[in-house]
C-alpha cells in the first residue's frame, strides 16, 4: 500500500501508449490527477478519457516534447491552472536505430532531442514551482541501452546515458528542497517501439537469450517501479537508476 497526498499532481509525458500509459494509469489510481502528454492528442485523449471513466482524474495535452518553445508554453499555460505540478515523469521517447556510419545527422538529433533534452525541457520549467513547494518527485525513463550500449542505437543510447547524468546532476541540485530525481532503466518491454522484434521469433529468442528472466517485460512492470518512486514512501531514495530488465544489466 504507497501513500500519496490526494491533492497531488502529476505530469507524463508519452503517455498516449506503451509504458506512458500503463504509468499515467497507476498514479491515477493513487488519486493522483495526471497531465497526460503524448504528441498526438488522440493518443493522449484516449488515455485520459479511459482514466476518467475508471474514476479516476486526468487532463490530456497534445505537446511536441522536442520542442523546447512548445514545452515553455505548455508549462505556463499548465502552472496558471495547476499552482504545482508535484510529480514528472519523463517517458516520451523515440527509436531511430542504425550503425553509426549509417546514422543521419537528422536521426542523430531527433532522437537526443527527443528523448534527453525534452528532460531538461520540463524539468526546467516544472521543477521551480516544486522548490517552492519543498517537495516533488521527477522520474526520467532510462533504458538498459544506456546502461550497457547497444549496436544500432548509439544516438539512443547515448540520449539514455545522458538521462542518467542529468538525473545525478539534478537529484544534487534539487535535493536540499525535498524533490527527488531517480531513473529507471527498462529492459525489453511488450509495447509498440518493440512490436517488431517480440513478433519475429528469430530476433525475439535471440535477444531473450540476454535475459536471464527469460520473458519480455510488461508496461505495468515499469508503471510499479515509477509509482513506488513518486510515492510518499520513496522519500529517502534520489539519484538512484532502477534496472527493470529482467536481470539484462546486472
Ligand atoms: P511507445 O509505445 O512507442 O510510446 C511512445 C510515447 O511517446 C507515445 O505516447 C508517443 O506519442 C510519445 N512521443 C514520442 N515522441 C514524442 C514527441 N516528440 N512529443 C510528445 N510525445 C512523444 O514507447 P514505449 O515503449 O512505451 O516507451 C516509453 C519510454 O520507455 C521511451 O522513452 C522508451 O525509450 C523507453 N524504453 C522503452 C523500452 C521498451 O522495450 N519498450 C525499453 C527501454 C526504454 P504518440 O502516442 O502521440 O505517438
Amino acid at each position: 500500500m504507497l501513500t500519496f497526498k490526494p491533492t497531488r499532481t502529476a505530469l507524463v509525458t508519452g503517455a498516449g501508449r506503451g509504458i506512458g500509459k500503463s504509468i499515467a494509469e497507476s498514479l491515477a489510481r493513487q488519486g493522483v490527477t495526471v497531465i497526460c502528454v503524448s504528441k498526438s492528442a488522440d493518443s493522449c485523449g484516449a488515455t485520459a478519457a479511459a482514466i476518467v471513466a475508471a474514476g479516476g482524474k486526468a487532463k490530456a495535452l497534445a505537446v511536441d516534447v522536442s520542442d523546447g518553445a512548445a514545452v515553455a508554453k505548455a508549462c505556463e499555460q499548465l502552472l496558471a491552472e495547476f499552482p504545482v505540478i508535484d510529480i514528472l515523469v519523463n517517458n516520451a521517447g523515440i527509436t531511430k536505430d542504425g550503425l553509426m556510419f549509417r546514422m543521419s545527422d537528422e536521426d542523430w538529433n531527433a532522437v537526443i532531442q527527443t528523448n534527453l533534452s525534452s528532460a531538461f525541457f520540463w524539468t526546467k520549467h516544472l521543477a521551480r514551482p516544486m522548490t517552492k513547494s519543498r517537495w516533488g518527485r521527477i522520474v526520467n525513463i532510462s533504458s538498459v541501452s544506456g546502461i550497457m550500449g547497444n549496436a544500432g542505437q548509439a544516438n539512443y543510447s547515448a540520449a539514455k546515458a545522458g538521462m542518467i547524468g542529468l538525473t545525478k546532476s539534478l537529484a544534487k541540485e534539487l535535493a536540499s528542497r525535498t524533490i527527488t530525481v531517480n531513473a529507471v532503466a527498462p529492459g525489453f518491454i511488450k509495447t509498440d517501439m518493440t512490436t517488431e522484434f517480440v513478433n519475429n521469433t528469430e530476433v525475439s529468442s535471440k535477444i531473450l537469450e540476454a535475459v536471464p528472466l527469460k520473458r519480455f517485460g510488461e508496461a505495468h512492470e515499469i508503471a510499479a517501479m515509477t509509482t513506488f518512486l513518486c510515492s510518499e514512501e520513496a522519500g529517502y531514495i534520489t539519484g538512484q537508476v532502477f534496472a527493470v530488465d529482467g536481470g539484462m544489466a546486472m
